[in-house]
């Protein structure tokens, strides 16, 4: 396993400090990702929720856009949540222009699904890969997978049947924020899966 357990956290915008700080409560070392550098130390990583036209924009301001999109397809696990499950998602719908996304999981998602009505809200979901009790999820501004490509699997559903969450080999993505609400669950699942790469 390539950085010694290291988990990395996409520091570019977004809340990534939250991320980092559930990790560690976890006790995994969890470091700030900014550069291929610090990429290529880590052995999983976190990308957060945020606004992911801004993400997509400094990712290639940066340099780490095609590092990312290298270390997606050479197996590194990621986790995104919200704007970070657009970025790995293969086909964004709702995007601004110009928006690119990194891809790797066989999804297409939404922007903004909920619309401004429904701008955020919070709800309990059964996720049974991770037992019970039911994960209460807060969204945000959040994206939809629209549908599931035959590479990945729906891991959680609204009550309407849409899906929230999916996993695909080493990638794990939420339209919600785990590291919002105190339950580990999804952080643990994702440790486990970076332990088992
Ligand atoms: N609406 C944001 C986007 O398009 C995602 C919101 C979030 O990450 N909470 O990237």
């Amino acid at each position: 396993m390539a950085g010694n357990g290291r988990v990395g956290v996409l520091a570019l915008q977004g809340d990534f400090r939250e991320h980092i700080a559930v990790l560690r409560q976890l006790g995994a070392d969890a470091v700030p990702v900014k550069r291929p550098e610090e990429l290529a130390s880590v052995s999983g990583l976190v990308i957060p929720g945020g606004e992911s036209s801004v993400l997509d924009k400094l990712s290639r301001l940066f340099g780490m856009a095609d590092p990312l999109k290298a270390a997606i397809s050479s197996g590194l696990p990621v986790y995104g949540t919200c704007a970070g499950l657009i970025m790995i998602a293969d086909t964004i719908l709702d995007s601004i222009d110009g928006q690119q996304n990194l891809g790797g999981l066989d999804v297409v998602v939404r922007r903004n699904a909920f619309g401004s009505q429904r701008d955020s809200f919070e709800t309990d979901l059964d996720i049974p890969v991770l037992g019970q009790p039911p994960v209460h999820a807060v969204f945000i501004r959040a994206p939809v997978v629209e549908s599931v490509g035959q590479k990945a699997t729906a891991l959680a559903r609204l009550a309407d049947g849409r899906v929230v969450a999916v996993e695909q080999g080493n990638l794990l993505g939420t339209s919600f924020h785990p590291e919002m609400t105190g339950d580990t669950r999804f952080h643990e699942y994702f440790l486990k899966k970076i332990a088992a790469s």
